[in-house]
């Protein structure tokens, strides 16, 4: 018997997860019906999303700083830059293509 945390009461039985669709206690899924792996292997998606994500950003940054500015001066100013376009970019490709993915839930059908 598991002691109540003052999550979802136990009497609402079995759900299957919205992603993969095993069946789980509703204490081990999430609000939207996710069980912890589907969570995880969403969140690792999203970071190698997010690191292209990063990656095209700051390249993108690079390019045109060496094409078009040129600089001769200020060069270390110019990698700072582009470096946080990087850490900018994959933060926030990280954090969209996560929200994608976790909105995309239920697509799935579940398999019972
Ligand atoms: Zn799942």
């Amino acid at each position: 018997m598991r002691l109540r945390t003052g999550r979802l009461p136990d009497v609402a039985g079995d759900f299957s997860c919205a992603s993969c669709g095993q069946v789980f206690r509703a204490a081990d899924l999430d609000r939207v019906l996710w069980c912890e792996e589907c969570i995880a292997a969403a969140r690792r998606k999203a970071q190698r999303i997010g690191i292209w994500f990063g990656i095209g950003l700051a390249g993108a940054l690079a390019a045109w700083v060496f094409l078009v500015e040129k600089p001769t001066i200020m060069i270390g100013g110019w990698i700072g830059a582009v470096l946080a376009t990087f850490w900018l970019g994959m933060r926030i490709g990280r954090e969209l293509s996560y929200g994608i993915l976790r909105a995309r839930s239920g697509s799935r059908p579940p398999v019972q």
